[in-house]
């Protein structure tokens, strides 16, 4: 399970993060939405260690992540532990973040070699079939620029299945493409969900949220408001913030 903590998150005298509790347990799909600048990015961010939270822990799988509070000291985790926790966890972001001067093949094989966990030909074997899988067996000789936007998110989710990772994080992972594209990505995701994998997804496709969450997540001023299933979040919302939301993105 992912276990978020009384997470707060300052730059400068900004709070972004204000006490965020969120538990993810294995297989569940979590839809966080939110107005923009409310903190879903830097909420993924934290969990992934690319922010260091000033008060609150974040623990995978009941290992420590992050800092929490010991008394008056903030413990830290070792950059080693650090990078073996964000192995284990995927993040797919809004503009992809391919490696240009890399094949499609490279792309999803770079990372398993890159950490030692597998051999250049055991990982290029795996990049064809997690490729195959997302429907770009194809492609395997491309490179990035030669693909559709909807085909580079494609590989991006590839190359983060690629490191087995037990969570994988979305970052709007289709507000990037042209609308026509939105499909393709989000039954790759859909796919993934209906598989059991632990996924977090932050997005403003209320329809996809509708199909795939467990759970919904609606967060603003970097507090959870509400959550629940997508039955009681987004057709039954509590709070006038939620509803006020939803009203403008529905
Ligand atoms: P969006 O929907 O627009 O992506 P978001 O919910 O993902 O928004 P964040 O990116 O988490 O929001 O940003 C939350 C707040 O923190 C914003 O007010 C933003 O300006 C601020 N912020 C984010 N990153 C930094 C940074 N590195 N330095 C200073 N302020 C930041
Ligand atoms: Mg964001």
């Amino acid at each position: 399970a992912l276990e978020i903590h009384d997470v707060h998150k300052w730059y400068g005298s900004h709070r972004v993060l204000d006490g965020v509790d969120l538990t993810v347990r294995p297989g569940e799909v979590t839809v966080i939405l939110g107005p923009s600048g409310s903190g879903k990015s830097t909420l993924l961010r934290v969990i992934n260690h690319l922010e260091k939270p000033e008060i609150g822990y974040v623990s995978v799988n009941g290992e420590l992540v992050g800092v929490r509070r010991q008394g008056d000291r903030l413990k830290e985790l070792s950059e080693r532990a650090i990078l073996s926790q964000r192995s284990r966890i995927g993040f797919v972001f809004q503009n992809f973040n391919l490696f240009p001067h890399l094949t499609v093949l490279d792309n999803v094989a770079a990372a398993p070699v890159a950490t030692g966990k597998l051999t250049k030909p055991e990982a290029q074997e795996l990049a064809r079939e997690l490729l195959g899988r997302v429907g770009l067996g194809e492609k395997t000789g491309a490179y990035p620029r030669q693909l559709s936007g909807g085909q580079q998110q494609r590989v991006a989710i590839a190359r983060a299945l690629a490191l087995r990772p037990g969570i994988i994080l979305f970052d709007e992972p289709t507000s990037a493409l042209d609308p026509e594209l939105v499909g393709e990505v989000l039954a790759v995701i859909k796919d993934l969900a209906t598989s059991g994998t632990t996924l977090v997804i932050v997005t403003h496709e209320i329809g996809f949220a509708r199909e795939v969450a467990d759970r919904v997540v609606f967060i603003d001023g970097g507090k959870v408001i509400e959550q629940g299933p997508p039955a009681q979040v987004l057709d039954h919302p509590r709070h006038e913030r939620t509803r006020d939301f939803l009203s403008k993105v529905l």
